[in-house]
């Protein structure tokens, strides 16, 4: 199929086959079993197996809603050790509510979740956040491969009174993309979460997620701490004319506007604590813009993952905040008195 703008014809690739919400709802959330099995497949992809002494033979405890084995009688459910061990919910339920937040291709809002799967709104919210650390941590295994990429630091966060530019206390964040050819729309992207726009933290984050080589390309906007990369990359640094159509990082700008969008549109501001999750999140939407097997992703997302309790997300927040924590004591000056005190 092909559609026509500009008097250019496009040609249209049809999204193919993926299970829409409709068909969700008609091959799982109304039918308890075939929500088992995909959690029975999930847990024993090579079918049943104990982990105590590994019988093969097991029957189903109804009242339980685990496993037993024939021989030892060791009980499994379904759920243990991942990161949904302790999870109230029926199973149907929690599976219509992990497709909600990973097969939506905006976002969705922990009130629409609560009031889709009307349940409590810290259980949606908590729901969340699992999912949003899944997709964390499925995006740092995944290094930016290309030879064209472009790079610029965006805030993001309320203005500030009498800061601009660099001394600014808004959240910085650093948006990498990697395109086929110059200026192309790009096939990945990673936002990443930086205290403040210095050298040594765009190379540090460059060393980390990005894969370097001489005759790559790195397209930035004349920010000079981009600079410390020319020994590991090709910088081209010059001044960009927004005003010309197609200028440079036209898309990193495109998508870094979309994201401060989503916020406001979608979550209506969020806490700043909060935030680097869902730069993860943005960020994994878009890399995967283009899956279909949505069921495939969330079950081995699941199965590799580990458990997480109600304290597990609280420390695991507050570690990925500790870069704000340290921001807070540079500001009342405890981090010198601090650092005096250890020397
Ligand atoms: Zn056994």
């Amino acid at each position: 199929m092909t559609y026509k703008r500009n008097n250019k014809r496009f040609s249209v690739k049809g999204r193919g086959t993926y299970l829409t919400k409709a068909d969700f709802i008609m091959t799982y959330y109304a039918d308890l079993e075939a929500c088992k099995c995909f959690f029975f497949d999930m847990k024993w992809p090579t079918g049943y197996y104990c982990e105590k002494c590994g019988c093969t033979h097991h029957y189903y405890m109804k009242g339980k809603g685990s496993y037993r084995c024939c021989e030892c009688h060791h009980d499994e459910r379904l759920l243990s050790n991942t990161c949904f061990q302790d999870c109230k919910l029926p199973l149907n339920k929690l599976l219509y509510g992990i497709f909600l937040i990973y097969a939506d291709k905006r976002s969705i809002s922990s009130l629409e979740l609560t009031e889709e799967l009307n349940v409590n709104y810290k259980t949606a919210c908590l729901l969340q956040t699992k999912c949003r650390l899944l997709m964390r941590s499925s995006n740092t295994k995944q290094m930016l491969d290309s030879s064209f990429y472009e790079s610029d630091v965006v805030y993001i966060g309320a203005k500030s009174e009498g800061k601009q530019g660099m001394g600014t206390d808004k959240q910085a964040f650093l948006v990498i993309l990697s395109t086929h050819k110059e200026h192309e729309y790009p096939m990945y992207v990673k936002l990443i979460e930086i205290e403040k726009d210095s050298g040594a933290n765009i190379e540090a984050q460059f060393s980390k997620n990005v894969k370097m080589s001489k005759d790559r390309i790195l397209n930035t906007d004349g920010k000079t701490t981009f600079n410390i990369l020319k020994s590991n990359l090709q910088v081209k640094n010059d001044k960009i004319n927004y005003q010309e159509n197609e200028s440079k990082l036209y898309f990193l700008n495109k998508i870094a506007s979309n994201f401060k969008s989503t916020i406001q549109g979608i979550y209506h501001g969020i806490g700043k604590r909060m935030i680097p999750l869902y730069f993860s999140e943005f960020e994994w939407r878009f890399n995967h813009r283009h899956t279909k097997d949505f069921m495939g992703k969330i079950c081995k997302y699941i199965r590799n993952s580990t458990i997480m309790t109600r304290k597990d997300i609280v420390t695991a927040r507050i570690y990925i905040l500790s870069i704000e924590v340290w921001n807070f004591l540079r500001d009342v000056k405890w981090a010198l008195t601090l650092n005096n005190k250890r020397l």
